[in-house]
């Protein structure tokens, strides 16, 4: 997913095109990692000053809901980011500082499924928090 991308897919939904949205996403696309409501609110506070954090959580879940944005609770806080672009499954590396994150391309439900045959999966979540290399003390 990028911004192009992301914008494409909003106005297929009838969402309107608004100079927010795009420098929104744009945001995330530089960031690439995760940011709650609150860092975008503050990157984006200085252009502009009368958005309010509602707004940003209204549009932050509406791209989640487009699949435009991965979503994850870290520490109590909705964080998030933009979706990979990869189509594989995968699960996600997170750092706790910076909130970095690297694609993980081995699944623990491999086992899983092994070991409780009975058990009819319907779906599953799996992520690791930590530190990346830059935020090691
Ligand atoms: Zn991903
Ligand atoms: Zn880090
Ligand atoms: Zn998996």
């Amino acid at each position: 997913m990028n911004v192009t991308q992301a914008m494409e897919l909003l106005k297929e939904k009838g969402y309107k095109y608004t100079k927010k949205r795009e420098e929104m996403l744009r945001l995330f696309a530089d960031e690439k990692r995760y940011l709650s409501a609150k860092d975008v609110l503050e990157k984006m506070y200085k252009d502009y000053p009368g958005l309010s954090f509602d707004t940003i959580y209204r549009n932050l879940a509406t791209f989640a809901q487009l699949e435009i944005l991965e979503v994850t609770e870290l520490e109590g806080e909705k964080k998030f980011r933009f979706s990979c672009s990869t189509t594989q499954h995968h699960h996600h590396l997170i750092c706790l500082e910076c909130g970095k994150t690297k694609a993980v391309h081995n699944c623990p439900m491999e086992d899983i499924n092994i070991t409780f045959p009975d058990f009819e999966v319907t779906g599953h979540k799996f992520e690791i928090y930590g530190y990346c290399k830059s935020c090691t003390p």
